[in-house]
């Protein structure tokens, strides 16, 4: 099936007078015949349900559909897209390891990977900038680096990621590639096809796109080789599971098997069936909202071009844009999120987004509805100035996610709060 009809009829096939819309199974729990059953499922956890904490029908048929929108083996849906980035690498990564991540990267998970996973869990992450060489990227590496994550196209700076280079810099070192790949979702961009391993969303955003759930989602490419000796979480007996080895018994499946009856079963950060019946109703009209995004985008972006009371404009999909070549090579359309600097810096910037009418000020973004930030205030307050330059934001940069509305009057809107700097 080709993606648009994937969004639609994908993880749930109705039989013979079933409902046509996946049904929301509110159920925390699922009941056996006898007690013999119920410890059937304990030995092989795939049998059947045991318990809502870690899997649901409603749920389920949501991962099915979004491991096949990214092409990948399996899925493992979370309550939010931070609980599906720890996941990801807590699956594969202990007190002592470390990991790569490129600087830009969502401020959010900038936190996590700076302060939480180092003081709390003992886990160190090395930051290398997205635009690094070879060179430089091999060089971030060392015999306890587990992993290197990166965001497709990143929150709020708007890089493109060269897939390959960093695919090739971590196979190199015997490690998967993470790809955050929240803004360019699977119909932009599917990791895997250039050697990305596992790949992580918000789901919060363009994915739900209506801005009614909070979610994540973790999808396993189900092609990279634990057992070259790094991962031996996954290749030796786990003592909380009465000594399974996840690759000798789920083979290809292992690292998201893992992740649902280890990790899922001891955090407990599942979404409920109805957010999960919520994130497919968007899930199914996600083909078309991205083509009206990204070209709407286009629009604001070369009206924005054009003013000068505007310092500069990012969009991957402007002819001149710096990741113009990348976003020609891996994506097949730029998103709807424009940033931009506004003359005057941060002052400016925050009178012109007070002056905003139809736009909404949140902290959101990719939503059906225009929505603007400005992440030096918000989502990336707690980084100082260095961390800010590393991040690739500017004080004065305004983040803008173009909505579904007519493009006519959101750049009326646009024209409004430049009037007033
Ligand atoms: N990844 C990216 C790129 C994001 O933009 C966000 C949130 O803005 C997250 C992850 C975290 O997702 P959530 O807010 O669903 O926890």
């Amino acid at each position: 099936m080709k993606i648009e009809t994937k969004c639609l009829h994908s993880g749930y096939t109705p039989k013979n007078t079933e409902p046509r819309v996946i049904p929301i199974v509110q159920s925390t729990t699922y009941v056996f015949d006898s007690t013999n059953d119920i410890g059937d499922v304990f030995d092989d956890p795939t049998k059947a349900l045991i318990y809502s904490r870690f899997e649901n029908p409603t749920v389920m048929a949501v991962e099915a559909k979004i491991a096949e929108l990214e092409n990948g083996a399996a899925a493992l849906c979370t309550s939010s897209g931070q609980a599906a980035t720890l996941i990801s690498l807590l699956n594969i990564m202990k007190t002592g390891d470390s990991f790569i991540s490129t600087s830009q990267i969502y401020g959010g998970t900038v936190n996590l990977f700076a302060f939480t996973l180092k003081n709390n869990f003992g886990i160190e992450c090395i930051f290398v900038d997205a635009g690094a060489d070879e060179s430089v990227i091999n060089a971030a590496f060392k015999p306890n680096t587990k992993a290197v994550f990166t965001e497709t196209i990143a929150n709020p700076a708007l890089t493109v990621l060269d897939i390959e280079k960093f695919a090739k810099c971590a196979h190199a070192h015997g490690v998967p590639l993470i790809v955050d790949n929240t803004f360019a979702t699977p119909i932009l961009c599917r990791p895997f096809e250039f050697g990305a391993d596992i790949v992580v969303h918000s789901t919060s955003k363009y994915m739900d796109g209506h801005a009614v759930q909070v979610g994540g989602v973790i999808v396993d490419s189900g092609k990279f080789n634990w057992k070259n000796g790094k991962f031996p979480g996954l290749t030796e007996p786990d003592s909380s599971y009465h000594g399974i080895i996840y690759t000798e018994t789920y083979g290809d499946l292992a690292y998201i098997i893992k992740a649902r009856m280890h990790l899922m079963r001891d955090f407990g950060v599942y979404p409920s069936a109805n957010s999960a019946f919520l994130l497919n109703l968007g899930l199914e009209t996600l083909a078309i909202r991205m083509e009206r995004y990204c070209k709407n985008a286009e629009i604001v972006a070369n009206f924005l071009l054009e003013s000068d009371k505007i310092e500069s404009v990012s969009y991957p999909g402007l002819k001149g844009d710096k990741n113009y070549l990348l976003a020609q090579k891996y994506l097949s359309g730029a998103s709807g999120v424009i940033s931009f600097v506004v003359k005057g810096g941060r002052e400016n910037a925050v009178k012109f987004m007070d002056s905003l009418k139809l736009a909404s000020k949140e902290v959101h973004v990719c939503d059906i509805r225009t929505c603007v930030l400005h992440p030096a205030s918000a989502t990336h307050r707690q980084l100082n100035d260095t961390q800010l330059v590393a991040a690739g934001i500017n004080p004065g940069m305004v983040r803008f996610s173009v909505g579904l509305e007519n493009v006519d009057d959101i750049i009326d809107d646009i024209k409004m709060g430049l009037a007033v700097i």
